[in-house]
């Protein structure tokens, strides 16, 4: 449903002038990610806080210009300079964003937020068709169709993020793109959220992409995860595989992180010490290499591809000698 391959986004700095006529510095901020998702499966995307994968689901919304790369939906390419492309887009992939009351058109009810992408994508519906879709919509959410004639301000945080869930697919997307739409919830609401996405991917065939920094929420929601760092992948396996048995160093720092429901499990967080690269200057090499505790010299030379056997691969070196020594014939 949709493949993307070898995605590079960048950003321009301009406060890093030195001079008024030196070129503007440029932040790497998404570095060669390539992912493939069926209909009715999750990908989830984790990563600290500025790893690139609010940006990769932005560029692949068309909402951040990609530099580099390929996006291809329901096996067709996406040209994003054209017209009728982006159209097929918009009514094919939507998205959820993350903070859900800054979501919503503050002088609309919440009645015409959810009937406005019908206008759009469905112009040969009635108007009291539309009308009766949104309100249908609404009910499935679990808003009740009396309060339809209300303003989001009159909605708590949970309430918003299932009218943007509504408003995202009433149209009957195929794809659907969610940049943390929990992480602004409470955790309790949180479930109920994720359990509401997961529902609704089981009605309507939905391929998600649920970007979160929190593995715990991930790894509920998601058939296969990508951990990112710095804009690039550092692992892709499905979900269990990468719990019971994360190859990178850094998946498994993040892994170790994740709290465990039960007071008698003692977690030893994994403290990663080092300082991040700089992605406007990456190094050459692993780009994880300043925070990783296992690295080793040859780690600053290049940097590792993504290898493994299967689904499950990593980018790292450590990885890489030990395919080599189980592929080397005994003596
Ligand atoms: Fe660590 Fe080296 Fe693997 Fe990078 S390649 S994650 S620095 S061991």
């Amino acid at each position: 449903m949709l493949a993307v391959e070898n995605a590079h986004v960048t950003f321009p700095v301009a406060q890093t002038k030195k001079w008024p006529w030196s070129p503007p510095g440029i932040v790497r901020a998404v570095n060669g990610i390539s992912f493939e998702l069926a209909a009715g499966k999750t990908l989830g995307v984790v990563g600290e806080s500025g790893c690139g994968k609010s940006t990769l689901i932005r560029a692949v919304a068309g909402l951040t210009p990609l530099e580099a790369g390929n996006v291809t939906l329901d096996g067709q390419p996406v040209d994003y300079h054209d017209r009728a492309s982006m159209q097929r887009l918009r009514a094919t992939m939507q998205m959820i964003f993350q903070d859900p009351i800054a979501s919503l058109n503050p002088r609309m009810t919440i009645r015409e937020i959810v009937t406005e992408p019908l206008t759009f994508f469905k112009p040969e519906m009635t108007p009291a068709g539309r009308q009766d879709a949104a309100l249908a919509m609404l009910d499935r959410v679990g808003i009740p169709q009396a309060q339809a004639n209300r303003f989001p301000h009159e909605f708590s945080g949970g309430q918003c993020q299932r009218i943007g869930i509504a408003r995202a697919l009433v149209a009957g997307p195929k794809v659907l793109l969610c940049d943390e739409p929990v992480s602004a919830l409470d955790v309790s609401i949180q479930a109920q959220v994720v359990n509401l996405l997961k529902e609704l991917q089981r009605e309507m065939g939905l391929a998600i992409v649920f970007v979160a920094h929190d593995l715990g929420v991930v790894r509920h929601i998601s058939d296969d995860v990508l951990v990112m760092y710095m804009g690039a992948p550092m692992e892709r396996a499905p979900a269990p595989e990468l719990v019971r048995a994360p190859r990178h160093p850094y998946a498994q720092a993040l892994l170790s992180a994740v709290p465990v429901p039960d007071p008698s499990v003692r977690i030893t967080p994994q403290m990663l010490e080092g300082d991040l690269p700089s992605p406007m200057d990456l190094p050459p090499g692993c780009l994880f290499e300043s925070r990783c505790p296992k690295a080793m010299p040859k780690c600053r030379d290049a940097r590792p591809p993504m290898i493994g056997q299967g689904q499950h691969q990593a980018a790292c070196l450590l990885l890489q000698d030990a395919l080599a020594e189980a592929s080397m014939p005994a003596e």
